[in-house]
């Protein structure tokens, strides 16, 4: 007998990452990588953090348990900082969360029973469906624009046991696509969510990283639009500090009506007791002193290499191949000819032009979408950029003609 025998159903969805495993061979120095997702460590506020973690360290508590819905300030600021930005709420709306990926686990756990349906956009964020696997649900495709009725979603989730219960999207420069959701596109995902009574859960990682374009409310603030209060919404707005401050200090947040807070809490409580309480403290001191500046400084490093890729693109892209334009975040993803596999692309580019990028189909919760790809723009420097994408056309060309 083997004790995998006995492991809970649930852990057959659970998968090790074909992404993680690919990024453990890309660690040497020679290869150039557009496969991360990270922010470029170059860039972190380091001074700023060693000054706020030595301050912190003065502060009584600073090494105790503290509550489970996070540091008082921290959680003030954040609903100063959601007030801004069209969602009007206090301190008891936020949870502060070990990054926002624990919130996406929190949420599957929260409201997907077993065979119950969670709606999203195709491809979607991995670590979502890692966070969501866990619960057992099934996943139905959610386009914007599509004019799928909600009795549709309803419908096809009844016939397999379940409800649909959230619809969760990437709402900004979406990782992988770095696709924004238009205003029309978010009313739509909320109507279609009153229809079936279900939450939305708005995955806002990237939603400070806007380099150009028109500013977009997120989909709570039209929700309070529409109904006055945001007690009375349906919408669980997932922030973090990981793609602005640090992500290694693993500080998030949820942003949400009081009556789900308070049940987060609850798990929260039950999961990990609170998120650590020193990197709350410093986080929160970098964020008043600093984030507005900081956040600028790093955007125009990452616009000018998004401009760089996109140039490269333009300038070494064979006819046929297509890309998306994203107007802030970390990715452009580029579709090759239906023919193509970019998982046999991977192979030729790292192992003969030393050049890396996420094959697409990991992306899609049925495995489709080979044709694809996930190239990250703010790890690497304009010139390494050009040639990196100079050398991944010569592979996609090679195997075009061959
Ligand atoms: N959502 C999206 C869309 C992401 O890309 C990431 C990080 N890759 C996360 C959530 C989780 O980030 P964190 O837990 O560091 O806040």
């Amino acid at each position: 007998m083997s004790l995998t025998d006995i492991f809970a159903t649930r852990s057959s969805r659970m998968k090790a990452s074909e992404i993680r495993e690919l990024l453990k061979l890309l660690e040497q120095p020679d290869i150039i990588s557009f496969a991360g997702g990270i922010p470029d460590p170059n860039l972190f506020p380091m001074d700023a953090f060693r000054e706020a973690l030595a301050e912190a360290m003065q502060e009584p508590g600073s090494l105790q348990y503290s509550a489970t819905e996070g540091y008082a300030p921290l959680r003030s600021w954040l609903a100063e900082q959601m007030t801004v930005l069209e969602v009007p709420c206090s301190a008891k709306n936020i949870l502060i969360t070990s990054g926002s990926q624990q919130a996406l686990d929190h949420l599957g756990k929260l409201f997907l029973s077993p065979g119950d349906t969670t709606l999203l956009g195709w491809p979607t964020y991995l670590g979502a469906l890692g966070a969501f696997n866990a619960y057992e649900p099934r996943y139905d495709r959610l386009d914007p624009g599509s004019n799928r009725a909600p009795e549709d979603f309803a419908a096809a989730a009844a016939e397999n046991g379940g409800q649909v219960k959230m619809a969760y999207l990437s709402v900004d420069f979406c990782n992988p696509t770095g696709v924004t959701q238009t205003r029309d596109e978010r009313l739509q995902v909320l109507h279609m969510a009153d229809a079936l009574d279900c939450a939305v859960i708005e995955d806002a990682a990237y939603q400070s990283l806007r380099f150009d374009g028109e500013a977009l409310p997120p989909i709570l603030a039209l929700e309070i639009a529409k109904k006055g209060d945001i007690d009375k919404c349906r919408t669980i707005y997932c922030g973090s500090f990981s793609k602005t401050l640090s992500p290694g200090l693993r500080v998030g947040w949820v942003c949400a009506a009081e009556e789900v807070i308070q049940q987060l809490v609850l798990q929260k409580q039950a999961g990990d007791l609170h998120s650590p309480t020193l990197n709350q403290i410093a986080i929160e001191k970098v964020a008043r002193r600093h984030f507005l500046s900081h956040v600028a400084t790093i955007k125009s490093a990452y616009r000018a290499r998004r401009d760089a890729m996109l140039a490269a693109l333009e300038k070494y892209m064979p006819e046929g191949v297509d890309w998306t334009r994203p107007e802030g975040g970390m990715f452009i993803w580029m579709t090759l000819p239906p023919s193509m596999d970019s998982q046999d692309i991977f192979k030729t580019a790292v192992e003969e032009k030393r050049v890396a990028f996420v094959p697409g189909s990991p992306f899609y919760p049925d495995g489709t979408g080979a044709n694809t790809m996930r190239l990250n723009f703010s790890n690497a420097n304009e010139d390494m950029i050009t040639e990196g994408v100079s050398r991944l056309a010569e592979v996609i060309r090679a195997a075009m003609a061959a």
